[in-house]
């Protein structure tokens, strides 16, 4: 008979984890506690790394389709404006990692993975929130709502940066705040100014602040992501972009002139307040038995690699690859989730602290700032290519 998987959480991570596994051999029931499936409005960047797992998956043509493939990221000052750094993305990354950098609205790539999840056979349960699970020796059952309880090999906890599955297993608590806000856009690009396009990734720094863009939607969007410091106000749901874009616009008050512009062409602004978890301390905190963690519910991180989307479809080819070898019951399932878990924690810690990392610098004022000026100015691609990233896992 086929083993069975089941998979709480039908984000990004959910949807990759569904698929891996599937593609693997096994037969997969996916719970997403939502009454439909639906992805924030917003783009994501795509590492090297991260597309290669996608063309492995058989995704390249509808990826191709949905997304839009930069020539190059440029890091300016959001003070001068002056250019301070460049890397070519493009053809130079394709020709290094074996496969492109990608910038994709969100939906496109929940959309593309739920169309693949589907081909594949998965169960997709919606409205069906994981409200209890149990594993011994055998199996791992879980309970949704007043469902009679269902019996599997493995649970896969997809569910997020408040993961209920991981409290379940670990029991560490919720995760913290960093004190910095995301503010994040988009913005079809014939409405705006011919100055403000753009087909390329471009990164502004500044003291407790920096700003992200790049196209999406294959070059339609244009996303905008501005991170200060500061306080998340108190009700994110019914946040109004007529009051707090003066607070956006007042953090860029010394910021140079097109920055400023862009920020004013926006017509819409949505907020999130950051948290993340401390890097991960060891394979005990990704699998425990019959139970895996994946994606944000594992190692959520600040945006400041654009990898926590990537990590997660990382993590996800990883779980594809033990569960095809779990099939074989002289391994077994709880060893080869402990070898998923020895194989995924250093890469996830070391992304999470690099993350971390990347802020302070991000963020620079003072000397630390003409140091890190200076430093990407005279080393430009050197500093900005992140090889043990891309090239891997
Ligand atoms: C501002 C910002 C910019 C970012 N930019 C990038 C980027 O450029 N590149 C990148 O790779 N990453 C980026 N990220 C990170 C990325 O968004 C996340 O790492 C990724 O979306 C996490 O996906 P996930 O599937 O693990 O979790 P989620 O997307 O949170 O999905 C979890 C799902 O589980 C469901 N769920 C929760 N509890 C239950 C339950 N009990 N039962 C059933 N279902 C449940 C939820 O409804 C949800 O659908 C960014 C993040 C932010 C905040």
């Amino acid at each position: 008979m086929t083993q069975q998987a089941l998979i709480a959480g039908g984000g990004i991570g959910g949807l990759a984890a569904a698929l891996a596994t599937a593609r693997a051999g096994w037969g997969v029931r996916l719970y997403e506690r939502a009454p439909f499936f639906s992805e924030v409005g917003a783009g994501i960047q795509l590492g090297p790394n991260v597309v290669r797992v996608l063309h492995d998956w058989g995704l390249a043509n509808g990826l191709a389709r949905v997304a839009a493939f930069p020539r190059q990221l440029t890091v300016r000052s959001a003070t001068s404006g002056d250019t301070l750094g460049r890397l070519r993305l493009g053809e130079a990354m394709a020709k290094r990692y074996g496969a492109p950098y990608a910038t994709v609205h969100r939906a496109d790539l929940h959309a593309l993975l739920l169309d693949a999840v589907r081909q594949a056979g998965v169960t997709l349960r919606l409205n069906h929130t994981l409200s209890r699970f149990s594993q011994d020796a055998n199996a791992v059952t879980v309970q949704s709502g007043d469902d009679p309880p269902v019996e599997a090999e493995v649970l896969v906890g997809a569910d997020g940066l408040w993961s209920p599955v991981r409290q379940w297993l670990l029991g560490d608590g919720p995760p913290r705040s960093t004190g910095h806000l995301a503010y994040r856009a988009l913005v079809r690009q014939s409405d705006l100014p011919q100055a403000l396009r753009s087909t390329d990734v471009s990164a502004w720094l500044g003291p407790r602040l920096h700003v992200v863009q790049y196209p999406v939607h294959g070059g339609e969007w244009l996303n905008v992501v501005a991170i200060v410091h500061g306080e998340a106000p108190g009700d994110l749901d019914n946040w109004d972009r007529g009051t707090e874009a003066q607070d956006l616009l007042a953090a860029l008050s010394g910021a140079c002139v097109p920055l400023q512009n862009l920020v004013r062409a926006v017509p819409a602004w949505r907020l999130w307040a950051l948290c993340d978890r401390p890097p991960m301390q060891g394979a005990y905190q990704h699998a425990l038995g019959r139970v895996a963690l994946l994606g944000d519910a594992a190692h959520p991180m600040r945006p400041y690699l654009a990898q926590g989307a990537g990590m997660a479809i990382e993590d996800a080819a990883e779980l594809g690859r033990v569960l095809a070898q779990a099939l074989d019951p002289a391994l077994g399932v709880p060893t080869m989730l402990n070898r998923y878990a020895l194989n995924r924690w250093q890469r996830n810690a070391r992304v999470q602290a690099r993350a971390i990392r990347n802020g302070e610098i991000f963020h620079a004022d003072g000397l630390m700032r003409v140091g890190r000026d200076a430093s990407l100015k005279l080393l430009g691609e050197r500093l900005l290519d992140v090889p043990w990233l891309y090239g891997g896992p």
